[in-house]
């Protein structure tokens, strides 16, 4: 399958992985992710349990095609150790319904990197909206990791992304995918 937008807040968008806010339900005819965005983390015990079956549930249905956005972010939603908890349950989401994870990882590389080398995941991980520089990129990639770049980013990481390792992705930008793609230095050819 060929996604030339792997992730999207825009709804009723072609070709693109849109993100399905919690209680939302795809509609026919476009591509789904669905997750437990790191800044929810905070909400009670039942609450997550209840979004997590809501993944799991929407993580068969053939139009969801990714489990995300997860991830951890130190600066914003719980602990630590909460949000890497609830980050782990959606892995194996992830492996169950054999389908990618799309990352919101902020200032917690170290851990995703840690995770993915103790999991051992089978799909890909794909860290959306990646702004680091070239080295973190190289660590990611070692990693096996994929990256997805969007409106903002570094030009000399982008330029370290091999094309089968790099997704473009529109976020919540106004700008159009092949606008975001006219701005790397090549053009991405990871699929999904
Ligand atoms: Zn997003």
């Amino acid at each position: 399958m060929t996604v030339t937008d792997v992730h999207t807040h825009h709804h009723h968008r072609r070709d693109a992985v849109i993100n399905l806010a919690p209680g939302e339900l795809p509609e026919p005819g476009f591509l789904y992710s669905s997750g437990v965005h790191p800044w929810d983390t905070l909400l009670p015990d039942d609450e997550i349990e209840r979004r997590l079956e809501e993944v799991r549930r929407l993580s068969r249905l053939p139009e969801v095609v990714a489990i995300g956005e997860a991830g951890i972010d130190r600066l914003r939603g719980a602990s630590m150790e909460r949000q890497t908890g609830i980050f782990r349950r959606q892995a194996d989401i992830s492996e169950e319904a054999q389908k990618p994870m799309i990352l919101h990882v902020v200032k917690a590389f170290p851990e995703i990197i840690r995770l993915k080398r103790e999991l051992k995941p089978s799909q890909p991980w794909i860290v959306h909206g990646f702004r680091g520089k070239p080295e973190l990129a190289a660590e990611l990639l070692r990693a096996g990791f994929y990256i997805s770049l969007g409106e903002n980013f570094n030009q000399a990481a982008a330029a370290v992304i091999p094309p089968d390792r790099l997704f473009a992705e529109t976020d919540e930008s106004t700008l159009t995918i092949g606008e975001i793609a006219a701005r790397l230095p090549h053009m991405p050819a990871a699929t999904l």
